[in-house]
């Protein structure tokens, strides 16, 4: 039989760099041929070879009903056959901006762009444009999207800034981000001991998603609120991720839960507010998003923002997301997952800790949750990608890398979740 993901692959590499429109896509960590995707139904896809895989990246996100949802569906029909693209506002972007702010209260205005990369990099504009500082926090392991600013590492020591992570980066770009260890206190501390008259805002996954899937410990997290309420910085969530995935009110409500009256100053949003079209927003309060053009000074702008068939896909998601028990059926599904994983893992004498919220989920071959980057990459590679090929060739996809969260969807049946641990257990004898 010809492989057709390979012939596709060949193809696309003449044509495409390294064959991908993203690079994760191409299976770089794991090895391997990429899987070319014909089509997609509920928990499923199907790829060039017609053979069927349970989806647990669910594009990396955004699909939280599963794919084709028939609710979706009606709405994108609709609002295609109205239109593609105006240049000039509609209902609908109002309509979305109000959802999101009902969702998630933090946040008194938002503005509508096409990309989470978009909407990161916009909320760090905004950000030095409205305190009128220059430097800002991230933390290692947690993704902001790629714009240059962001694309950094930690320096050798802690009064100096970052070094560039992409060539075509120059240093002076990101010479104003500071680059710390997540869940690392005494670092926080003593950079804003340092630095803080002069830090513009805390960027943060509160929940990261780039790293596989770990927590900002709660008393890290109250001290970065204090922090910056303290020196006057901006506390800006990226909730690209776990944004509408690890509960209706996003990350920031599970912390809300341990620290009273909680709350970032802004907050980036995408994936499934697109529900799988190209849309995302950043927002906060009011004060702060008035600085953006055309009320104030800093600029932002985009043709297809707040596009009409993408605010249609994300309103229709966000209203079928906010049935009542949507949450609490998807994260019974998903923690059955992961307690089933380490089930199996544990019975095959293979070391391996889980963690999950909502639909988003984490796990590593590792004896114990890692609270960091470094932890995190002490996982076994080698390990971990028979694992990947074990399931994948099984009909399992799992994210090709073992730095990246996975997503259980509303689709998942508990069927397919039993079928997943088996292939797993399968898998785990054969390690
Ligand atoms: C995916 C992601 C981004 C970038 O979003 P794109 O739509 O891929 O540009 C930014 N931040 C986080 C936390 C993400 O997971």
């Amino acid at each position: 039989m010809i492989d057709k993901n390979q012939s596709l692959f060949d193809r696309a590499r003449q044509v495409i760099p390294g064959g991908v429109n993203s690079p994760v896509r191409a299976f770089k960590a794991v090895g391997g041929t990429p899987k070319f995707v014909t089509r997609a139904k509920g928990a499923y896809f199907w790829d060039a070879n017609h053979q069927k895989f349970i989806d647990y990246i669910g594009s990396w996100g955004p699909m939280i009903l599963g794919h084709g949802d028939p609710r979706v569906l009606e709405a994108v029909q609709k609002a295609a056959l109205e239109g593609f693209s105006f240049g000039a506002p509609t209902e609908r972007e109002i309509e979305l901006a109000e959802m999101l702010i009902a969702l998630t209260p933090s946040m008194e205005m938002v503005r509508l762009v096409s990309s989470g990369t978009e909407a990161a990099m916009s909320a760090i504009r905004l950000a030095r444009g409205a305190t009128g500082r220059q430097k800002l926090i991230k933390f290692e392991g947690c993704y902001h999207g790629h714009a240059d600013a962001l694309l950094v590492k930690a320096g050798s020591g802690l009064a100096t800034f970052g070094n560039p992570t992409s060539a075509g980066v120059p240093p002076e770009v990101v010479k104003d981000t500071l680059v710390l260890e997540y869940n690392n206190l005494e670092q926080l501390k003593e950079a804003f001991e340092l630095h803080g008259k002069e830090i513009a805002c805390i960027m943060i996954e509160p929940i990261a998603g780039n790293m596989n899937f770990v927590r900002a410990s709660v008393p890290f997290m109250s001290l970065c609120r204090e922090l910056c309420t303290k020196h006057q910085t901006l506390l800006v969530f990226d909730e690209v991720m776990s944004g509408c995935r690890v509960a209706l009110g996003s990350a920031q409500s599970v912390y809300q839960k341990s620290i009273p009256g909680f709350e970032p100053d802004m907050t980036v949003m995408g994936k499934v507010i697109g529900g799988g079209m190209p849309l995302a927003a950043f927002g906060g309060k009011k004060t702060i998003m008035e600085q953006l053009a055309p009320m104030g000074p800093v600029y932002q702008a985009g043709t297809l923002s707040g596009n009409p068939v993408a605010t249609a896909c994300g309103i229709a998601t966000l209203k079928a997301i906010s049935e009542p028990g949507f949450f609490e059926s998807l994260h019974a599904s998903t923690k059955s997952l992961t307690e089933g994983l380490m089930k199996v893992a544990k019975s095959n004498g293979v070391a391996l800790s889980a963690d999950c919220e909502g639909g988003m989920f984490g796990f590593f071959l590792l004896p114990q949750l890692p609270k960091n980057y470094t932890e995190v990459m002490k996982s076994n590679g080698e390990q971990f990608n028979r694992y990947f090929h074990g399931m994948l060739s099984r009909g399992v996809y799992f994210a090709p890398a073992l730095y990246e969260a996975g997503f259980v969807s509303a689709a998942h049946s508990s069927t397919d979740i039993q079928e997943t641990l088996d292939t797993a257990d399968k898998v785990f004898k054969s390690l």
